[in-house]
């Protein structure tokens, strides 16, 4: 054998003795993905193209459904009406649950792609709309139905047990829980893991940002109904204005946040909607104030609301309302924050850096007041750990000139013209399935 010769053969068998077994999975990673990129690229259009509302998400749960089955998995559906969830027994190990959200928005897309959705609904609330997929969760899906081969086909590479999990309404912010309350736990394993990945158009397609600790913050929404005493415009002595104690109301509230809470608590107080009054000359009989608040701390957002209760009983004693017709407060949602694990993330980094490469790996925004709600999945569950990864679906200029000059991303989640990259599905199948192989590794 030549001397050249015999030293190629010697760097590659050291080449294969350095091959750890995470190198050996994400090659065989790279090949996969890359089979199945077509297939993957059809089923994202064609729900992108298809998107369906909160709670009504039939067809896509029917699609995530059979893909699923059609990889293996033991998949059982209507959970909380359109939850699909799909389980992959594969020796001892943990249980590690992925989730998925499947719903669009009541938004009108104009992204102006040939596979851009021109659907129109109704959400549960009666309101009449363009549907969008303008938050990714067509992405998600994909991934999902991606990372479900993938994991099949990987059998050999890890043992444990991997629940899949499709879930309705989060953009409602009640999907999750809902899948809960609907027995969620009587039919799959509890997981000691969850972990969910979210489009992001800060990152590049091809790149994921995962940060530590406190990722998005808890979130309650409230309506505040102050009552008044109705009557005639012309005569405002003769009744109780709810109006004009709802103004007094908003304003009292701006001094929660900047006067009454530790300035160094991350706690958000918007009033987003007011309803009251059909005309001019009549004072009604009450307006409801609805309320957004967003926290890290319990005990902060027990304040807030106590306060926003303190205040506006004052606000009604000090207009004259008798104690029969005090005003009334109403939970419409509350969600927990994600606090991601940072030993997950500390464990998960490696296999990320390999299989997408090292310079696709950002440290992950700052801690967010914007929400989610898969982490209440795991409110049953004592010791659950949370990992959420921010997955980037931007073009590289975009990203490129956000790095640099500090400029937020054209078009955010929840625009009318948010867009995912097409090469961000392939990657996001790519580096969920690697977190997911990380955490299920075999015991050495
Ligand atoms: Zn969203
Ligand atoms: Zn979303």
């Amino acid at each position: 054998m030549p001397l050249k010769q015999k030293l190629c053969t010697a760097v590659l068998m050291l080449g294969t003795l350095q091959m750890t077994p995470l190198f050996a999975e994400s090659l065989q990673l790279n090949s996969q993905v890359a089979a199945d990129e077509s297939r993957l690229l059809g089923i994202f259009k064609q729900l992108h193209a298809n998107p369906e509302l909160s709670m009504q998400e039939f067809a896509t749960a029917a699609l995530i459904a059979k893909e699923l089955k059609a990889s293996g998995y033991e998949v059982q559906t209507g959970i909380n009406k359109t939850g699909v969830v799909g389980v992959l027994k594969n020796g001892p190990g943990p249980v590690i649950m992925f989730r998925a959200d499947m719903d669009a928005l009541p938004l009108k897309e104009e992204s102006g792609l040939p596979y851009a959705s021109s659907k129109t609904g109704t959400t549960l609330d009666g309101v009449q709309s363009g549907i969008a997929h303008a938050c990714g969760h067509d992405a998600h899906v994909t991934w999902l139905i991606g990372v479900a081969k993938v994991m099949a086909e990987q059998k050999a590479n890890w043992s444990g047990t991997l629940v899949l999990l499709a879930q309705p309404a989060e953009e409602a912010y009640n999907g999750a829980e809902g899948m809960v309350s609907d027995g969620l736990y009587a039919k799959v394993p509890k997981p000691s893991v969850i972990f969910a990945a979210h489009t992001n158009p800060v990152w590049p397609a091809g790149a994921v940002g995962l940060g530590q600790g406190r990722r998005l913050a808890g979130a309650d929404g409230m309506n505040v109904i102050i009552k008044g005493v109705g009557g005639h415009g012309s005569t405002p002595h003769a009744s109780k204005d709810p109006i004009v104690m709802a103004a007094q109301a908003i304003l009292a509230y701006q001094t929660i946040v900047s006067r009454r809470i530790d300035q160094t608590e991350p706690v958000v107080l918007t009033v987003g909607a007011i309803d009251a009054g059909t005309v001019g000359n009549i004072i009604p009989d009450s307006a409801t104030l609805r309320l957004s608040i967003r926290w890290y701390s319990r005990a902060a957002r027990d304040q807030i609301i106590a306060m926003v209760k303190q205040m506006t009983d004052a606000i009604a004693v000090g207009n004259g309302m008798p104690s029969e017709r005090m005003p009334v407060y109403e939970s419409t949602s509350t969600i927990t924050p994600v606090i991601n694990d940072d030993g997950l993330v500390a464990q998960v980094r490696p296999a990320l850096a390999v299989a997408l490469g090292k310079e696709n790996v950002y440290p992950g925004l700052p801690m967010l007041m914007g929400s989610e709600d898969f982490q209440m999945l795991g409110e049953p569950i004592e010791g659950v750990k949370i990992l959420h990864m921010e997955v980037g679906v931007a073009k590289p200029e975009v990203v490129s000139g956000f790095l640099q000059q500090g400029s937020t991303p054209a078009y955010m989640n929840h625009h009318p013209k948010f867009q995912v990259e097409l090469p961000a599905i392939a990657a996001g199948v790519k580096a969920n399935s690697a977190v997911l192989l990380e955490l299920l590794k075999k015991a050495p």
